[in-house]
């Protein structure tokens, strides 16, 4: 059934998938890729152009605007929020999107890659979406629904809001952050400069989708220092970092702790890069979990086992720096489930039943959160991201719309 959002959020959708916005993790610079302010640009125009005020390019690159109060209406200004880059996971350059126009439930075949197929058994939520108006790329890159679909629901309802002054809402600020595939997308000056209670992400899958629990989460750096020597004279002399690291590694709980071997509410600790060579190598692992004892014990371990590795080699040097990343959200949005409330009253408004697992990853939200912005995530429809089968329901996304839209207007009405 098609919506009065349909046609905007379709066309906004392919227009901002078309430009690249990859980020980059291996760059230094902020934004990690200067492509993303290409997208950043055009929303500052647009926003421009619909009415929006304050409409702001931050200088690192966060996309800032307001849609004033309804006249007369006190109530916590809300944040509605989503971010421009799109994953280095798979190829991201000259993304074509494509529309399935009343999607007929069979397999959908890509104009670029004619082997690729997308259908309800590769991807079964897809047998639901029959009649839906389907968008993917075109088979070799992904499609950047996450989260430009995010994009386009926070663009579409804000110029709904800017085209219906009657409809009773507090102040509203909009951002769009680049670099959050990187985990960089929240800079500390987000929250003075958002100004917002509490905000949403728009990021997140399935209609109903509410989520407020993610995982926290540490990086450890593990460095271990041998003794170089000659070769031909290295006997009784030489320590070779790298055999000691190959040890540190086969003393890790392999099964039992690990990305490939945890699921549900457990927690891992994952070894990502490995480099170096005979006299220094450098180890970087990922820590996950959603308790603080029990991230702090993925913690305590590997220390642990350095420690274990180091009183081998009493010549070796073996040091496990930690460094915090980001927090579960549920930590502070348990004190106040307003906003989770809100947005799971929104969703029954619109017909849907709030659901919501805990993320076995991090969002924006779980900095913002952490730097006193709560700030659930909503969910956008996007399916198969960071891969070629990327696809999303433009319905799904009049969904998400409709969800924003009832929740400033909840939000008008809590505030005593
Ligand atoms: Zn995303």
């Amino acid at each position: 059934m098609r919506t009065e959002f349909d046609t905007d959020l379709e066309e906004r959708l392919v227009r901002y998938a078309a430009i690249d916005t990859q980020s980059d993790e291996d760059s230094p610079s902020s934004p990690s890729t200067a492509i993303q302010l290409d997208l950043s640009r055009l929303l500052v125009e647009e926003l421009e152009a619909m009415g929006a005020q304050e409409v702001t390019l931050t200088d690192y690159g966060t996309v800032l605007a307001t849609i004033p109060a309804t006249p007369g209406v006190e109530a916590p200004v809300v944040g509605l929020l989503a971010h421009v880059d799109t994953a280095p996971a798979y190829n991201a350059n000259v993304v074509k999107p494509v529309v399935h126009r009343n999607y007929n439930g069979g397999a959908i075949t890509f104009a670029d890659a004619p082997d690729l197929r997308l259908s309800p058994e590769n991807s079964p939520y897809l047998a639901e979406k029959a009649g839906d108006d389907i968008i993917t790329a075109s088979g070799t890159t992904l499609l950047g629904a996450d989260d430009k679909a995010g994009v386009a629901i926070a663009m579409v309802a804000a110029k709904h809001l800017l085209d219906n002054p009657d409809i009773p809402h507090g102040k509203i600020r909009l951002a769009f952050t680049p670099d959050e595939e990187i985990g960089r997308g929240v800079d500390e000056r987000l929250p003075a400069d958002l100004g917002a209670d509490f905000a949403y992400t728009f990021d997140g899958s399935k209609p109903g989708e509410i989520i407020y629990e993610t995982f926290s989460a540490d990086a450890a750096l593990v460095t271990i220092t041998g003794v170089s020597a000659h070769t031909g004279w290295a006997k009784d002399t030489m320590v070779n970092a790298l055999y000691l690291a190959a040890k540190l590694v086969q003393t890790l709980p392999l099964a039992t702790l690990t990305p490939e071997t945890t699921e549900d509410r457990q927690g891992f600790i994952h070894l990502n890069e490995m480099r170096g060579n005979a006299a220094e190598c450098e180890l970087k692992f990922i820590l996950r979990d959603f308790e603080r004892d029990g991230l702090a014990a993925h913690g305590a371990l590997l220390q642990q086992l350095c420690e274990a590795i180091a009183a081998t080699e009493p010549r070796a040097k073996v040091t496990c720096a930690i460094r915090p990343q980001y927090r579960n959200m549920r930590y502070w949005l348990e004190e106040d489930m307003t906003p989770v409330e809100l947005a799971r009253e929104a969703c029954r408004a619109v017909g849907l039943d709030p659901k919501g697992e805990p993320i076995r990853g991090g969002t924006d939200g779980s900095r913002l959160t952490e730097m006193g912005v709560p700030t659930p995530n909503i969910f956008t429809g996007m399916q198969e991201i960071h891969g070629p089968l990327e696809w999303i329901s433009v319905q799904d996304m009049a969904l998400a719309t409709k969800v924003a839209l009832e929740l400033v207007q909840r939000a008008a009405r809590t505030d005593g």
